[in-house]
C-alpha cells in the first residue's frame, strides 16, 4: 500500500512526504481506510507500531470538514490517553500536521500548572489530547465555561488497557457520555482483556477490529 491509496488530503500527504515517512506502516495501511470511511474501529497495536498517525490523520481530515471552532466552542476531536508522557507525545505528533491546516491542539494533563491549559482551552481548539482525570477536573470545576464536549464528533481512547489498569474507567465513561452520540469512536489497545472488551462494547458502534 502507498500513501496515495489512503484517501488523505494533499496537505496531509505533503507533510508526510516532508517527514520522510515513505510508506504507511502496517497498522496505518489497515486502519486508515476503515477510519476514513467513518466506521468505528478497534486497533490492537503496541507503541512503536505507528498507531498514533492511524487515528490522528483521519481526525484532521474530519475536522477540516466541520465549521471552524470559535471561542466558547469545545473541541471536535478528543483524544484520551493514560499518562502525561503519552499525551505530550500524541500532542507532538498532532502538531506536525495541524499547523499547515490551521488546526489548534491543546494538551491537558495533571501534575503541572492548570492555568495555561485553561487559557488555551478558552481560546478554543479543534483538538484536545488529555488524561481523563485532569479533563474531568477542568470540565467539572468550570461548569462548561472553560470547555465542553458538545462538539466532539471524533473520539479516541488510546492505550485503553493501560487506562483501565490505572482505574480511569469511571472518568472515561463520564467523558464519553458528554460527547455527541453520533460521534466516530476509535479505540487502541496493546492487549484486549475482557474488561476492555466490555468498555469497547459500551462506547463503540459496530466497530471494525484490526490487529497487527
Ligand atoms: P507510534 O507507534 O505511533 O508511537 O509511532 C512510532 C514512531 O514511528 C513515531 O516516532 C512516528 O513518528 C514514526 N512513524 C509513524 N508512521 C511512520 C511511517 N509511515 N513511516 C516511518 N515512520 C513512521
Amino acid at each position: 500500500k502507498t500513501w496515495n491509496q489512503t484517501g488523505l488530503t494533499s496537505k496531509l500527504l505533503d507533510t508526510i512526504k516532508k517527514l520522510n515517512y515513505e510508506k504507511p506502516m502496517s497498522i496505518q495501511a489497515q486502519a486508515l481506510p476503515t477510519i476514513m470511511s467513518g466506521r468505528d474501529c478497534i486497533g490492537i497495536a503496541k507503541t512503536g507500531s505507528g498507531k498514533t498517525l492511524a487515528f490522528v490523520l483521519p481526525m484532521l481530515r474530519h475536522i477540516k470538514d466541520q465549521p471552524p471552532v470559535v471561542p466558547g466552542d469545545g473541541p471536535i476531536g478528543l483524544i484520551m490517553a493514560p499518562t502525561r508522557e503519552l499525551v505530550q507525545q500524541i500532542h507532538n505528533d498532532v502538531k506536525k500536521f495541524a499547523k499547515v491546516l490551521g488546526v489548534n491542539c491543546v494538551p491537558v494533563y495533571g501534575g503541572s500548572g492548570v492555568a495555561q491549559q485553561i487559557s488555551e482551552l478558552k481560546r478554543g481548539a479543534e483538538v484536545v489530547v488529555c488524561t481523563p482525570g485532569r479533563m474531568i477536573d477542568i470540565l467539572c470545576t468550570s461548569s462548561g465555561k472553560i470547555s465542553n464536549l458538545r462538539r466532539v464528533t471524533y473520539l479516541v481512547l488510546d492505550e485503553a488497557d493501560r487506562m483501565f489498569d490505572m482505574g480511569f474507567e469511571p472518568q472515561i465513561t463520564r467523558i464519553v457520555q458528554n460527547t455527541r452520540p453520533d460521534r466516530q469512536t476509535v479505540l487502541f489497545s496493546a492487549t484486549f482483556p475482557r474488561q476492555v472488551e466490555i468498555l469497547a462494547r459500551k462506547v463503540l458502534n459496530k466497530p471494525v477490529e484490526i490487529q497487527v
